[in-house]
């Protein structure tokens, strides 16, 4: 293997004590396998603001524990310790947060993430030692529902808790809108993909990038052409998915961050579930989709299962959010 270098995040505030909150302690009740669990350790870089400010921060931080472990629950055949580094701030732009993982730059190859190559190998791979596995950036600015109680003009915390740590499993892209990868190389250039970029299909079927990591220069069009010209066309995301592929998110004016490292907003079936770029006020699912679940185990985690007791039926919340949608509640969709 040639590695030649990865991806960091430039980081200058010092570490605060990590929490370790084992990611099953939010559900209770549920069945676990011995031993066998993720845990996460949040590293709160802020002092004083954001998850550690001195009135709301204790609340932030259960919630963001009970989000990891609601997304643990269905990954308790793995065992890893994920840390990761969490910062905040309060700016009233589009974007309510981010998260990521660093991978390997190695041209021509799919590669994972570092939280997702620590889960996959059940800790026994941590591809940057001791530093921090992901990152976690949120945004305060806007009012946030913390509990299972969301208020309809508030964000629901815990389901874009778990929409951001599964970008750090690996639901990630690392092209941009030439057709350039991780190392920023032209189409028909070997480059550096994630694995989920490896299942990416045009409308047809055909790959956008070939197997040994070259983007097919006459589909760089398709990254920008709207709903239905790129899916995910895994197999075990397909089968879930009615036998076809998935629409990704392709808006046609590229939007970094966004842009094919989402499910498609704009297909009405897939803009409720947790992957989606986007989400209104409101309670929302916190289920992981059969569709979700196929793309996960197509990028590798081929051991995940949905949990033996979920609170609330996703279709519920599915109902209950098309009715909220029908009356005419205000629903000011942000980029998560
Ligand atoms: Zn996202």
């Amino acid at each position: 293997m040639n590695i030649i270098g990865h991806k960091n995040h430039d980081r200058s505030l010092s570490k605060t004590k990590p929490v370790i909150v084992a990611g099953v302690l939010a559900l209770g009740l549920l069945a676990q396998p011995a031993q066998a669990a993720l845990t996460f350790s949040f590293n709160y870089l802020n002092p004083g603001q954001g998850f550690d400010d001195p009135t709301f921060g204790a609340a932030r931080k259960t919630a963001l524990n009970e989000a990891a472990g609601m997304l643990g629950a269905y990954f308790s055949n793995y065992t890893a310790n994920l840390t990761y580094d969490v910062t905040s701030y309060s700016i009233n732009k589009n974007t309510l947060a981010s998260a990521g993982s660093d991978s390997f730059i190695v041209p021509g190859t799919f590669q994972q993430t570092i939280v997702q190559t620590k889960i996959l190998t059940n800790g026994a791979t941590d591809g940057n030692g001791a530093d921090a596995d992901g990152s976690i950036d949120w945004n305060f600015f806007y009012n946030w529902g913390l509990t299972d109680n969301v208020a309809a003009n508030a964000y629901d915390f815990k389901k874009v808790g778990m929409h951001e740590l599964l970008h750090s499993f690996g639901f990630t892209t690392f092209g941009n809108a030439t057709g350039a990868g991780f190392g920023g190389n032209a189409p028909g250039t070997p480059d550096t993909w994630s694995k989920f970029e490896n299942f990416l299909t045009d409308a047809s079927g055909n790959r956008l990038i070939s197997t040994d990591g070259v983007f097919d220069s006459t589909k760089v069009a398709a990254l920008t052409g709207g709903s239905g010209s790129v899916l995910f066309s895994g197999a075990n995301a397909v089968a879930a998915n009615g036998g076809v592929g998935v629409n990704v998110y392709a808006p046609t004016t590229w939007t970094d961050g966004s842009s094919i490292a989402h499910l498609d907003d704009d297909t009405p079936a897939l803009s409720q579930l947790i992957m989606a770029s986007t989400v209104s006020e409101g309670l929302k699912t916190r289920e992981i989709s059969a569709i979700e679940l196929g793309i996960l185990k197509d990028i590798g985690y081929t051991q995940i299962a949905a949990p033996a007791a979920v609170p609330v039926p996703a279709a519920a919340w599915l109902m209950l959010s098309g009715l909220l949608g029908l009356f005419g509640v205000n629903r000011q969709r942000r980029a998560v």
